[in-house]
């Protein structure tokens, strides 16, 4: 049987996904479901036939008073251990004597720990896949090298990687977003990590250069967050690409530069674009954004947003997100668009469009969400009214054109940890967050339940690409077939308690489906 359709090739392949659905172990459970609600309580017996399906685990979703006492304390402690020496500068020792690991603090360890046990009780699909694939391995021999946000969700993601038989070498791929007592409680429990919150631009390079560039140790699984490591193993150490298997690769940014790659016929490897799974696409950059992006605001200025002017640039997935929950607290908010579509959609859902000129002067708050780079010009920021708020929600520090405020006639003055004013000759002061970086991930926390999802389709990504049969991916770029999005989606409705209507024979076949899906064609857009 011929591989998976590239994903930007035909649509509607639901047949064929169902086939390769069935050879994927982890998929028989929900395939075979004969009940409405989905079941995996019942799974143990299949269990000991298919090791590696997943079951049930009856996991309470309630965030004990310890989460809330841990996260403000978490701030605390990680501020008040910091101190001005680099951490390539440190020797540090884990308990079992070893150093392979660059982290701030490796004494963060034991708090690291319970923040991700913190995570842990959220990620339930997660859990339940690590419990039921571990007796197989399906990651074993497999060396994944990682480049990730390094939080407590991405940490339960690794340690599930690592409990299925995978390697892992990891570095960040956000400057500011690494919680250092995780960074130190991966490192404690042997992963071989090299990241620290506040990397200087030669640190992010030299960490990713140190989790790929090893004696006795080759990588051959990358899962990478916006395209850096990839671009760094292009670019020095391409014979490594010779013993890769496949690459995961979660970001909007990251994936178009892997389209790029492939259209150059320049794409060595098989690669999965996992940014484009309707669980990833649809809940991680919508539902996440929607709710971080008022924490990241809030703590970091204390602004009050009713009745606030803001505008956003790009309504995608994260614009929409943003503007509905700015929307939900009386904010008035303009979205600037370069598709007609989306501004469409944005017009239809009650936002005035605009050019960012249009409204520059006015607004209090500017959030670029677009991919793109140099939406917010100095042009823009010289015409910004005095407090005028700007930060990024987009994945890199392209969106807002920083550079251009580091010249002499503006002061920069550092206010609170990652909140900058800038400071025109005339007073006027532009207040810049996380030096236009990630808002969410560089000042704030993320929902932990929607990162379960993106964490397990990444995790099957990779058991698929590591698994599949020679052949089966060639030199292209790939979605996660439709069921496997669909599986995903079933391993988190136990958490709700939700039950699903299960298709009669007779409805199945009136609408021409599979009674146990794919449910969509792959054109869907849900
Ligand atoms: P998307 O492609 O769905 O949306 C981006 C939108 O920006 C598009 O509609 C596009 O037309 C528009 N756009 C492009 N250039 C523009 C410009 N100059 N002016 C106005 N609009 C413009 O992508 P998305 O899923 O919304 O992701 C956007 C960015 O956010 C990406 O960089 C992605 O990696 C990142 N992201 C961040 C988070 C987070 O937690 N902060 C989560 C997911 C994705």
């Amino acid at each position: 049987m011929s591989g998976p359709e590239p994903s930007g090739g035909e649509e509607a392949k639901q047949a064929k996904e169902a086939e390769d659905a069935e050879k994927f172990s982890f998929m028989a459970t929900v395939t075979k479901a004969p009940k409405k609600q989905i079941q995996f309580a019942d799974d143990m017996q299949e269990f000991t036939k298919f090791p590696t399906k997943t079951g049930r685990r009856s996991l309470s979703r309630s965030i004990s008073q310890s989460s809330t006492d841990s996260y403000s304390s978490a701030a605390s402690y990680t501020d008040s251990s910091d101190d001005e020496v680099s951490p390539r500068e440190k020797q540090q020792t884990n308990s079992k004597g070893s150093s392979n690991f660059c982290v701030k603090n490796i004494k963060q360890a034991e708090f690291g720990r319970r923040e991700i046990e913190i995570a842990e009780q959220d990620m339930s699909a997660l859990i339940s896949l690590r419990k039921r694939a571990q007796g197989e391995k399906p990651l074993a021999g497999a060396k994944i090298v990682g480049c990730t946000h390094i939080t407590a969700q991405t940490a339960v993601l690794i340690e599930t990687l690592c409990a299925l038989g995978a390697q892992c070498r990891w570095s960040a791929c956000n400057i500011y977003s690494t919680q250092n007592e995780v960074a130190a409680a991966l490192a404690e429990a042997g992963v071989a990590v090299f990241a620290w919150k506040g990397e200087s631009e030669d640190d992010f390079w030299w960490c990713i250069d140190r989790c790929v560039n090893v004696d006795g140790w080759q990588a051959n699984m990358i899962l990478d967050d916006g395209g850096d490591l990839t671009h760094w193993v292009y670019k020095k150490y391409p014979n490594i690409f010779k013993k890769i298997r496949g690459i995961v690769e979660e970001s909007v940014t990251g994936v178009h530069r892997l389209y790029q790659l492939s259209k150059a016929g320049k794409l060595c490897v098989p690669a999965m674009n996992v940014n484009d799974s309707v669980t990833k696409q649809k809940f991680d950059n919508l539902y996440c954004c929607r709710e971080s992006i008022l924490d990241g605001l809030k703590r970091t200025t204390d602004v009050m947003f009713g009745g606030k002017q803001v505008v956003v640039c790009g309504y995608g997935e994260v614009g929409k997100g943003c503007c509905a929950a700015l929307k939900a607290l009386g904010a008035i908010v303009y979205v600037t668009e370069i598709d007609p579509i989306c501004a469409l959609q944005a017009c239809m859902d009650g936002f005035r469009v605009v050019k960012l000129s249009e409204v520059i002067r006015q607004v209090d708050v500017v959030i670029t969400c677009t991919g793109n780079k140099n939406v917010v010009t100095r042009e823009h920021l010289d015409r910004m009214k005095n407090s005028c708020i700007v930060c990024n929600m987009g994945h890199s520090n392209t969106e807002i054109d920083v550079t251009s405020l580091r010249t002499p006639e503006l002061t920069w003055e550092r206010v609170r940890s990652q909140v900058d004013h800038i400071i025109w000759p005339d007073g006027k002061r532009v207040v810049l967050l996380a030096e236009g970086r990630l808002l969410n991930l560089s000042c704030s926390t993320v929902p932990t339940f929607v990162l379960s999802i993106t964490a397990t389709t990444q995790a099957l990504a990779l058991i698929e690409l590591y698994n599949a049969p020679e052949g089966r991916y060639k030199q292209d770029v790939y979605l996660l077939p439709k069921k496997m999005d669909e599986y995903v989606a079933s391993l988190h409705l136990p958490s709700f308690d939700a039950h699903l209507t299960e298709l009669t024979d007779d409805q199945a076949k009136y609408l021409g489906l599979n009674k146990n899906g794919p449910f969509k064609p792959n054109y869907y857009r849900y």
